[in-house]
């Protein structure tokens, strides 16, 4: 086949399919934008798992009407200007594509008006193309609703698992952010049945709980240490509670989800021998770096970060993990810290 410059529509899919999975990375999107926007409540919607309907709906800064074009052009942010600013992100978002890649693949709505604003804007695109735009009157606040995803993508369609597969996986993400973000609300209705409400009060302790049970969340062990310019917070669980895999092994980088093979191991090593074979805690660690010491433009998903001095921050969750074992109550017998 000769060479050929691929036509926009499809180098357009093909970009989506970077970063919009499934219905929960969309969601995983819109909640970061809705973050970003410094919004305190946020409110997740989803219809047939999020393959009919997803809609998050936030309280935060807005979108001009003149602006929401180009929040769905790709390649569009608020939230960056020169390629040194890679260096120091202080957003969630920045590589203004997750709203383009997400209109490219379902019908989308964007609603939006910034407080104060005369009037906002509802702007609708379907598989990228504009279909309606125009000035409405709505409150504060955006709302961005994602019909029929994948419904031009009918190979990504069939990798969806079936319905409560992809709620789980929804479920896991908004309880994950709610204990993330203690001080905004979260409600995550699915089929219009809230499986998820948040108050805002900023206790974490109390988010747990509401995912993992009253039992679990009191167990959980307090994990803290501060040191300069590298700070951790968070929870793990005791070594009389473990789980079969690694699925709620947690850590957030300065207020972002990212999964690390590296960090999981740093922290199995704090509890080295004291778990039997193939049993992990639960845990949920919240680190805060300076951003310029964390690349985080190294996945699509943004899922993945690279830190400048990674052994720091490995022993640095070690030293925490063990810190907090050791804390427990006596009665069990913990080997002393490295
Ligand atoms: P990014 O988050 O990387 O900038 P997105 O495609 O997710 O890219 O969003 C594009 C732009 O649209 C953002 O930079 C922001 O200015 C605006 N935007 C998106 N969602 C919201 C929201 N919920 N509230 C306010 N502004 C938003
Ligand atoms: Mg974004």
């Amino acid at each position: 086949m000769p060479i050929q410059v691929l036509s926009e529509e499809v180098a357009a899919k093909i970009a989506a399919g970077e970063v919009v999975e499934r219905p929960v990375s969309v969601i995983k999107e819109l909640v970061e934008n809705a973050l970003d926007a410094k919004a305190t409540e946020i409110i997740i919607e989803t219809g047939e798992a999020g393959k009919r309907l997803i809609e998050v709906a936030d309280n935060g800064c807005g979108i001009s009407y003149e602006e929401l074009p180009l929040a769905i052009a790709r390649f569009a942010t608020s939230k960056l200007k020169t390629a040194e600013d890679l260096f120091n992100i202080r957003t969630l978002g920045f590589r203004g594509e997750a709203l383009a890649s997400i209109a490219a693949v379902s019908r989308l709505t964007l609603i939006s008006c910034p407080p104060h604003a005369e009037h906002g804007g509802k702007i609708v695109v379907q598989g990228g193309k504009v279909e309606t735009y125009e000035p409405a009157g709505v409150p504060p606040g955006t709302v961005v609703r994602v019909e029929d995803l994948f419904y031009n993508v009918p190979a990504r369609l069939k990798f969806l698992k079936q319905d409560s597969t992809e709620r789980n996986l929804i479920n896991a993400l908004i309880s994950r952010y709610a204990v993330a973000y203690p001080e905004v609300r979260f409600r995550l209705v699915h089929d219009g049945k809230v499986f998820l409400q948040t108050y805002g009060h900023g206790d974490r302790r109390e988010i747990l709980a509401t995912y993992y049970g009253v039992d679990v969340a009191r167990q959980m062990l307090e994990v803290i240490l501060e040191e300069p310019d590298l700070s951790i917070q968070g929870f793990t669980s005791p070594i009389a509670l473990t789980r079969s895999n690694r699925r709620d092994i947690t850590f957030f980088v300065n207020g972002r989800w990212i999964q690390d093979v590296a960090l999981t191991s740093a922290l199995l090593q704090a509890y080295h021998t004291m778990l039997m074979v193939g049993r992990y805690p639960i845990s949920m660690l919240f680190i805060w770096l300076d951003p310029e010491t964390v690349d985080v433009n190294v996945h699509p998903t943004k899922a993945e970060v690279r830190f400048r001095q990674p052994e720091r921050v490995f022993s640095a969750v070690q030293r925490a993990v063990r810190r907090a074992l050791l804390a427990q109550p006596v009665g069990i017998h913990i080997a002393p810290s490295v």
